[in-house]
């Protein structure tokens, strides 16, 4: 085995054949999840401590795997986008969510927003500007309800088409958010490029909010940015009232994290929250 090569491994190591069995099995599964009506979303609410106000949710993906039980997005959304089956999900995620929003408006929550998570492969299809614009319409939902979280990583490959895609996104009144903000890259240039309306501080600020300095000072500098760019500014990840507290009096008032609510199944996410 040894030496023999990239792929040889594979071949002979009983464990490699078993996970590619399992990755191969799991790949079947994906492709029928949709049709079989596996995926769910769960909803975690966003709140403005200013006005103690829920103002939108964000959907997290689930799969009720009928072996494994219910899978988080870690488990499978990297094999959905190496397959390319994240733009199927996508479309579902899209339909079912403003679905659910337009529930919820109903319901008299009119304020409420969606926030969503998009792949970079989604950015790749050429259709994608239509199918975002297409979905709340359908359920008789304003664009500016709807916002679309994107990773800084997709930003930073520059390309013509992602920026033109965000810039007509935003013309429809869309919102896009970068999420995890902060995290990987040191240059902010892409920020003059990208007509982005919202950043999420990366959860990570916040867990070393508190433990260290370095966190605080990141965080003060990224609500100068918010500020200096005009973007909505929201941090993720917030667990404690500690950390809640930290963080508005560094400037940012708008929070999501276990110490609001946990994700949940649509019908039980507003049980306690009420307009
Ligand atoms: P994300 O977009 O950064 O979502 C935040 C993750 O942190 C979620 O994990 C959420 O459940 C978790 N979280 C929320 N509050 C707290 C908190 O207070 N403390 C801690 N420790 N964690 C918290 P989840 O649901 O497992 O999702 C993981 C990632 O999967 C998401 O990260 C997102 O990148 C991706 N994802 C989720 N849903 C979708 C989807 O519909 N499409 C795509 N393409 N990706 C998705
Ligand atoms: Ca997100
Ligand atoms: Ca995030
Ligand atoms: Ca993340």
């Amino acid at each position: 085995v040894k030496n023999a090569g990239k792929n040889s491994f594979g071949f002979y190591s009983p464990h490699m054949s078993e996970a590619r069995r399992e990755r191969l099995s799991l790949e079947n599964d994906l492709q029928l999840a949709i049709e079989r009506r596996e995926f769910v979303l769960h909803y975690q609410p966003q709140f403005s401590q200013r006005s103690g106000q829920m103002i939108g949710m964000e959907a997290l993906l689930r799969w009720q795997h009928p072996r494994l039980g219910l899978l988080a997005p870690g488990g499978f959304i990297a094999l959905a986008e190496e397959t390319g089956l994240i733009c199927r999900i996508s479309d579902w995620v899209l339909q079912e969510g403003c679905r659910q929003l337009a529930l919820w408006h109903a319901d008299g929550h009119r304020h409420l927003r969606l926030a969503l998570n998009l792949s970079a492969r989604d950015f790749e299809r050429k259709d994608l500007l239509e199918r975002v614009v297409a979905a709340p319409a359908r359920h008789g939902i304003g664009c500016d309800r709807l916002e679309i979280e994107i990773t800084e990583s997709l930003l930073l490959d520059d390309a013509e088409d992602v920026i033109a895609t965000v810039r007509q996104l935003r013309q429809h009144g869309v919102r896009v958010a970068i999420d995890d903000f902060g995290m990987r890259y040191s240059s902010l240039n892409y920020l003059r490029r990208f007509p982005v309306s919202s950043i999420k501080i990366d959860q990570s600020f916040v867990r070393d909010l508190g433990r260290d300095q370095g966190a605080a000072s990141i965080i003060h500098a990224i609500v100068g940015i918010a500020e200096g760019f005009g973007l909505h500014l929201i941090a993720e990840g917030v667990e404690s009232e500690e950390q809640a507290r930290r963080l508005a009096d560094l400037g940012c008032e708008d929070m999501q994290g276990y110490y609001f609510g946990r994700p949940l199944p649509a019908d039980e996410v507003l049980e306690w929250a009420t307009p």
